[in-house]
């Protein structure tokens, strides 16, 4: 019998953690990663497919991405220093925890929100903070809470933090008017997550606070509104001094070259996004105010490209969503997110299947349970 000789155990910081898992499981209708439902069109496709021909593979890519840079930038009337383009938006986000946390250094979380925040944190061996969200008392599932931040910060000890707005998972916005106080309210880093910015009104970015604001920085992705998911690009927005330390961290070949040509001519086509984001938004609307006749639904306003809702035996309805072939994400174990489930916009033709075998789930379970 072969014995096997030990292994050396890894950082401490890793005890406990338990590797990021999206369940993303098999299905005909895929509503649980809040991915675009449409792939590119033909002609984006087209010039996304020339612009892979002429990558040279046997050189190493740009290792910044400076076209791609470039033209983020102009796009925003600031010079290429102010971006910096990661393998996601994930990839970024952990440059921020390495680069801003660590050990002997605090960051502030504001659950519930998107949960990479607080793993990248702790396998820093930053000590995490968390200032709860308010759960209900409105429009909203949730809201920051704000003055609990405010007066949290001015402690002085948070190092970084990160404000999600839309808020992934429950759809709010935080209104700028309170990201400018906490801005001027501290120097720690503040990156607000615009993931789902693009599904949002207009006005409630935080860009226009960028010049006035060495210490915030702004995330954007491609692949919620601009349909590249499995291409893995990102960006960051933000003083140059804030880029500077990111790159001091980050992988410096991060960013293949086929990412980077397809990010470039998604990019430069983005008008052409504008009318499927549109059409995301209009049957986000239809699929709130239909779930909103089903008696037992209790679903929030959102301003993402899904919605948050709240059901009877969440856990149960979520494995009989999965046997009809919808999968959405299950939240109910989560201590704040009780029963909740989340369900992505999908095609007008996925959204209906949803809302039908939700509806018919729970009139059996009405009929079972009483
Ligand atoms: C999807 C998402 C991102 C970025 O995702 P990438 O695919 O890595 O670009 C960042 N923040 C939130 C809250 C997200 O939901």
């Amino acid at each position: 019998m072969m014995v096997l000789n030990k292994l050396r155990s890894t950082n401490p910081n890793l005890d406990g953690i338990v590797p990021y898992d999206p369940k993303y499981l098999p299905a005909d209708v895929m509503l649980s990663a809040n991915e675009n439902p449409d792939g590119l069109s033909a002609g984006v496709a087209g010039a996304v497919s020339a612009a892979i021909a002429r990558v040279q593979v046997n050189r190493y890519p740009d290792p910044l991405a400076n076209d791609l840079r470039d033209e983020i930038a102009s796009a925003y009337g600031v010079e290429r220093e102010n971006v910096l383009v990661g393998n996601g938006g994930d990839e970024l986000l952990f440059d921020i925890a390495f680069a801003w946390g660590g050990p002997g250094r605090t960051m502030l979380d504001c659950p519930p929100t998107f949960s990479v925040y607080a793993a990248n944190a702790r396998l820093c061996g930053t000590t995490v903070v968390n200032v709860e969200r308010v759960i209900g008392g409105g429009r909203s599932f949730c809201s920051v809470d704000e003055e609990a931040v405010l007066e949290r910060v001015s402690q002085g000890d948070i190092d970084y933090l990160t404000i999600c707005t839309p808020n992934n998972p429950t759809g709010e916005l935080t209104d700028l008017s309170f990201i400018e106080r906490l801005l001027d309210a501290t120097d720690a880093l503040v990156l607000v997550d615009e993931a789902y910015g693009e599904f949002a009104k207009l006005g409630t970015s935080a860009l226009p606070l960028l010049s006035s604001h060495k210490n915030l920085a702004i995330l954007h992705t491609f692949s919620k509104a601009y349909s590249i998911a499995g291409v893995r690009v990102g960006y960051v927005l933000a003083h140059p001094e804030v880029i500077s330390e990111l790159k001091k961290v980050r992988q410096p070949y991060s960013v293949d070259a086929f990412s980077q040509a397809a990010a470039l001519e998604v990019f430069k086509s983005r008008d052409v996004f504008a009318a499927r984001t549109a059409k995301i938004v209009s049957e986000r609307e239809r699929v709130l105010a239909t779930l909103r006749d089903f008696g037992d639904v209790e679903v929030w306003p959102s301003s993402a490209n899904y919605l948050f809702m709240r059901v009877p035996k969440a856990a149960y309805v979520w494995e009989r969503l999965l046997a009809g072939g919808v999968l959405v994400r299950d939240f109910s174990t989560g201590e704040l997110t009780r029963d909740c489930l989340r369900v992505s916009i999908g095609s007008p033709e996925q959204n209906d299947r949803f809302i039908s075998l939700l509806g018919h789930i729970l009139d059996q379970e009405r009929e079972y349970f009483g």
